[in-house]
């Protein structure tokens, strides 16, 4: 109860306020126990505007840029999601809200243990999750409707663009390793047409087309 009140209060002034429309997404955002995907130290400060780490060096986004993402995918009920960078698990609970199936990928097992295990005991029945490099994409079930990379690139991994359905659209922080850009990549007969979103700060992706570990 005391969690659904601070959830509440934090669609309102800090996804709302600042200009999320989507009404899908603020419901996603409503409904799901964010404080569940950090641990139990941290609960409290789950619904604070920052990111949050989880182990292993990584972090939680903070939920405006989870929401900001995720309104930019505009996902339809039957779209296939593909998502980089499981971490904790909660990108991918707010997009098996909204689309028909999410495919995750995280290259660090222990968080990739974790997250299935709690992704489960929520029910969410229609995410599919893997540990490995996800800069390669997951050619197998591809084309997907939506990518979205949780972790800042030096480049767009031309792999995720050729997975991307004609119409697709591909959501990526691209830069530096200190700050990025976060661009929406739409994918149509005529191409591909790059918008860019704003400035933004995620950890590294670390891969074949990312960033070199270390
Ligand atoms: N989406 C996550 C959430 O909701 O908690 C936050 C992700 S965190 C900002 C970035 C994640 O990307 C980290 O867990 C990191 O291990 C993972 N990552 C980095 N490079 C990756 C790669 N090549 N393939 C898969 N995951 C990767």
């Amino acid at each position: 109860m005391k969690f659904k009140r601070i959830r509440e209060k934090m669609v309102a002034t800090q996804i709302e306020a600042r200009g999320i429309h989507d009404q899908r997404v603020l419901e996603a955002m409503r409904k799901i126990p964010r404080h569940l995907f950090v641990s139990e130290a941290l609960q409290d400060q789950a619904y604070g505007d920052f990111p949050l780490p989880i182990g292993e060096g990584q972090t939680i986004s903070q939920p405006y840029i989870v929401a900001e993402m995720t309104q930019a995918l505009e996902l339809a009920k039957d779209d296939r999601v593909l998502e980089l960078g499981t971490g904790s698990g909660y990108q991918a609970a707010i997009l098996a809200e909204l689309a028909f199936r999410v495919y995750t990928i995280e290259r660090i097992r222990e968080l990739f243990m974790r997250a299935r295990k709690l992704l489960d005991q929520l029910g969410y029945h229609n995410v599919v999750a893997r540990c490995s490099d996800g800069t390669l994409g997951w050619p197998d079930e591809s084309p997907f409707d939506a990518i979205i990379v949780t972790a800042g690139a030096p480049e767009v991994p031309e792999k995720l663009v050729q997975q991307l359905t004609m119409g697709g659209r591909l959501v990526i922080p691209v830069g530096n390793r200190f700050s990025q850009r976060l661009l929406k990549i739409h994918r149509d007969e005529d191409g591909v047409h790059t918008t860019d979103l704003g400035g933004c700060r995620f950890v590294k992706l670390i891969g074949n087309h990312g960033w070199k570990e270390g």
